[in-house]
């Protein structure tokens, strides 16, 4: 399966070895877990949600809280998410002032967050609860990510699944950062690379890059992603098309140094077309057909230029948005049942 091969971890063998032990030692006995669920128009799935994930945990007879991201829901997500967290202190809504997407609601959820772990989850149990024990024996054993990796992309269609696999391998191709392939946003993270995530400044939050970025011994855990339970999903061809654009753009210039590339090739080739066609005047004389392969080359450059403007634009667009640094989301309120801590920022 491709996805065992994929180098979860740098380090191996026996440095590897020494690295998890000594983060084992340092391990907390009795960790508090953080589960981060950005949530849109999801009125459906959230009394599921609770009802599977808090037996679960209790079961597990693990410390925990739930940190809600309200990302400005128009149904009535946020007025059940409070009825639900009336009396639970640790039920935790993050409501922003508006919609601001799933990433720059994660990372408000992260930034709420005070776990030693965190997971973020799907509010859909497309993540499934079973896995957040297997998460944390993996974290015992020191690994300080532990990535999701669907095993198989059943429930997606041929086209989701061909695009998905495309994505992954031009990412991997062009950007200095690997990510895994069929791994999402669903993982453990220990709270000493989540510090290093809230570090990160950069307002165009591609999480699975981020999270990539931050490094630290990581490793897979194979599951089969079930169907939505309820409701539908966000994210249609467009937002997942420009999702992709965001994720590599923000990843890799090799679009913009391609075009060096491209040029020297153009260039090579038309300085022999000009020699060639000189020699040919100077020996044959003037001979003045030759409209059609003007034309193409007025018009292929022209597309050139284009293109590469195009790509330029990318990135001059997203230069503009880091360079006006707002900030990546807006909190309307933080509500927790008997709030005896002071408010957040
Ligand atoms: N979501 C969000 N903001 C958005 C879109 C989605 O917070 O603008 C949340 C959504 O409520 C869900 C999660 O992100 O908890 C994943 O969304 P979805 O299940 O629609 O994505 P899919 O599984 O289809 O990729
Ligand atoms: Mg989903």
């Amino acid at each position: 399966m491709p996805e065992q091969a994929f180098p979860f971890t740098e380090a191996k063998g026996a440095a590897l070895e020494h690295q998890l032990a000594a983060r084992r030692e340092r391990r907390p006995v009795d960790p508090l877990l953080s589960l981060v669920i950005p949530v849109f128009d999801e009125e459906e799935s959230i009394d599921l949600f609770l009802d599977t994930v808090i037996p679960l945990l209790e079961r597990a007879s693990l410390r925990f809280e739930l940190v809600f991201v309200n990302d400005g829901s128009r149904d009535n997500t946020f007025a059940r998410l409070f009825d639900r967290g009336r009396g639970d202190r640790r039920i935790r809504i993050v409501n922003l002032s508006r919609n601001f997407g799933k990433e720059a609601a994660l990372t408000a959820g992260i930034d709420h967050a005070k776990g030693d772990i965190l997971i973020p989850m799907d509010i859909d149990l497309q993540d499934p609860p079973d896995l957040i024990q297997p998460f944390i024996a993996r974290w015992r054993e020191g690994y300080d990510i532990v990535y999701g990796v669907r095993s198989a992309r059943l429930t997606d269609t041929r086209a989701k699944r061909m695009s998905a696999g495309w994505f992954y391998r031009v990412f991997n191709s062009m950007s200095p950062v690997r990510i895994p392939p069929n791994v999402g946003d669903f993982r453990l993270v220990d709270r000493r690379a989540v510090e290093v995530l809230r570090q990160l400044p950069e307002r165009n939050r591609f999480m699975k890059g981020l999270f990539a970025w931050v490094g630290f011994n990581s490793i897979g855990v194979p599951y089969e992603r079930p169907q939505r339970a309820a409701g539908t999903t966000k994210f249609n061809f467009w937002r997942l098309w420009n999702f992709a654009l965001d994720g590599v753009v923000s990843f890799s210039t090799a679009p913009l140094r391609a075009w060096f590339y491209v040029g020297v090739v153009i260039a090579t080739i038309a300085v022999f077309y000009a020699l060639f066609i000189v020699t040919r005047v100077l020996i044959l004389g003037i001979d003045t057909p030759g409209y059609a392969s003007l034309l193409i080359a007025v018009l292929l450059m022209g597309a050139i230029q284009l293109l590469s403007l195009g790509i330029i634009g990318e990135y001059l667009g997203r230069l503009f948005l880091e360079v006006k640094g707002r900030p990546i989301y807006v909190v309307e309120g933080v509500y927790e049942d008997g709030a005896d801590e002071p408010p957040h920022a």
